[in-house]
C-alpha cells in the first residue's frame, strides 16, 4: 500500500525526521488559509500516489495565500499525468501547503528491499532531486549504500558513513544521522517496503529537511499496521486490482502487455509469464485466482481480466491441485457464454480432474483454443493476440 506524501510525511515527523511545516487541504480557500498562517509563501503540492509530480505540473510555488488559491485551483481536480503514471494519469483530489525552502543543495535518501541480500539496505547520494534510476546508470559512484542487517540492526557508524559519503559532515553531520536513523526507524516500525525523501533539503540556513516523502508499505502487514491502513486512498489504485481484491479474488496485477493471464499459484503465474516472454509476447495482466474452488469465482475474475482494454487475447492456464480444473472449465465457459471474454481464449489445464475439465469444454461447444503443454499455451496465446 502506498501513502500519500503528507501521510509519509506525517510518519516520518513521529520517527524524528525534520519536515516542512504544513498541511494538507481540499479546496483552494482551504489552501488559501494554509498559506496565510504559514506567511504567505508556500510550495502547493498535488497528492497523487506518483513521483515526477513537479515536471507534470503537480508542485506549485506561491507567493501570496492568493496564489496559493489559484495553484490550489490548478492542481485540485487534475489528472495528473508523469512519466509513472501511464498516459491516463492520476486523480488529484488535494494539494499539501507547505512553507517554501530556501534550497542550498538537495540529497537522495531511501530504504528498499534488497531482494539479493535479503535483507533492507539503505540508499543515499548527493545527486538529489533528479530520477535516481538516471543517477544510477550515469553516474553510479554518486550511489552509496549499507545494508541493514536483521541480526544487529541498522549502525551509527553506518549512518555517519553515509552522511559524510554525501557531504553531509561539519555542523551538518549530527542531524544527518539523525535523519537517516529516523527514516530507517520509521520504516521498521510500519513494514515499510520502500521509504524514498527525495529530495532531502540543505537550506541556505543550513537545516536539513524532508523535502518530499513517499512510503509503500507491505500489504502483507495490514493485521498489524491498522493505524496505517485506515489511510489507504483507494482511488490512486488501479479499479480491477481494488475489484479483484474486494472480491476476495486473490492477485490481480496490472502490467503493460496484451495478454490477459489466469493462472493459480504465484510460481505459475511468474512461469507463465515468463513463457509467454519467451515466444516474444508480453501479458498485459495477471489474476492469480489461488485456490478459488467455484465457477461464479473463476467468472468473476474472467470477467475483470476480460475489461482489460488491453487485452488481445486470454491465456487460461491452470494446475489444479487444490484448485480442481472441472471447476475452472465451468467457470471459462460460463464467463465466454455471457460475453465477459470476447478476446481469442486458449486454456491449458492440468492436474486434479482434468478428464472432467477438458471434457467440460469439448461439450460446451464454445470456440476455445486448446493446448496441453505450457510452451504450447504460451505460443498459441502469443498467436492469438498477433
Ligand atoms: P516530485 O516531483 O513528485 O518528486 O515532487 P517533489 O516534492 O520532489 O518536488 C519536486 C521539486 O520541486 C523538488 O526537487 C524541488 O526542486 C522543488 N521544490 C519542492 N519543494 C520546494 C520548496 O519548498 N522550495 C523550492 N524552492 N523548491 C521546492
Ligand atoms: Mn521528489
Amino acid at each position: 500500500m502506498k501513502l500519500h506524501e503528507y501521510q509519509a510525511k506525517a510518519l516520518l515527523a513521529k520517527h524524528g525526521v525534520p519536515v516542512p511545516q504544513g498541511r494538507v487541504a481540499t479546496t483552494p480557500d482551504e489552501a488559501a488559509a494554509i498559506a496565510a498562517e504559514l506567511g504567505g509563501k508556500v510550495v502547493v503540492k498535488a497528492q497523487a500516489h506518483t513521483g515526477g509530480r513537479g515536471k507534470g505540473g503537480g508542485v506549485k510555488l506561491a507567493n501570496s495565500a492568493d496564489e496559493a488559491r489559484q495553484a490550489a485551483a490548478d492542481i485540485i481536480g487534475m489528472q495528473l499525468v508523469t512519466h509513472q503514471t501511464g498516459p491516463s494519469g492520476l486523480p488529484v483530489h488535494s494539494v499539501l501547503v507547505e512553507e517554501q525552502l530556501d534550497i542550498e543543495r538537495e540529497l537522495y535518501l531511501s530504504v528498499v528491499i534488497d531482494n539479493s541480500a535479503g535483507m533492507p539496505v539503505v540508499i543515499a547520494s548527493a545527486a538529489g532531486g533528479m530520477d535516481i534510476e538516471e543517477v544510477a546508470a550515469n553516474t553510479p559512484e554518486q550511489i552509496h549504500q549499507a545494508r541493514i542487517d536483521p541480526t544487529v540492526g541498522f549502525q551509527g557508524f553506518q549512518a555517519r558513513a553515509l552522511a559524510f559519503a554525501t557531504g553531509l559532515d561539519g555542523d551538518l553531520l549530527r542531524p544527518a544521522t539523525a535523519l537517516i536513523t529516523g527514516l530507517v526507524r520509521a520504516f521498521e516500525a510500519s513494514d515499510g517496503s520502500l521509504a524514498e525523501i527525495n529530495p532531502v533539503v540543505v537550506t541556505k540556513d543550513g537545516k536539513l529537511v524532508a523535502a518530499d516523502a513517499k512510503f509503500n508499505i507491505d500489504d502483507n502487514a495490514d493485521f498489524r499496521q491498522k493505524e496505517l491502513f485506515e489511510q489507504r486512498d483507494r482511488s490512486q489504485e488501479d479499479d480491477r486490482e481494488v475489484e479483484a481484491q474486494d472480491a476476495g479474488l486473490g492477485n490481480y496485477v496490472k502490467l503493460d502487455g496484451d495478454i490477459g493471464c489466469l493462472v493459480n499459484g504465484a510460481g505459475l503465474a511468474m512461469a507463465t509469464m515468463d513463457a509467454i516472454m519467451f515466444q516474444g509476447g508480453a501479458p498485459a495482466n495477471f489474476l492469480d485466482i489461488g485456490t478459488a474452488n467455484s465457477p461464479e469465482a473463476v467468472v468473476a475474475a474472467l470477467k475483470i481480466i476480460g475489461a482489460d482494454p488491453d487485452v488481445k487475447a486470454v491465456l487460461v492456464n491452470i494446475f489444479g491441485g487444490l484448485a480442481r480444473t472441472d471447476i475452472i472449465a465451468e467457470g471459462v465457459v460460463e464467463a465466454k457464454r455471457q460475453g465477459l471474454i470476447d478476446q481469442p481464449t486458449v486454456v491449458r489445464l492440468a492436474g486434479t480432474n482434468v478428464e472432467a475439465g477438458l471434457k467440460i469444454l469439448d461439450e460446451s461447444g464454445i470456440e476455445l483454443i486448446r493446448a496441453d503443454g505450457f510452451a504450447e499455451a504460451a505460443q498459441k496465446a502469443v498467436q492469438a493476440a498477433g
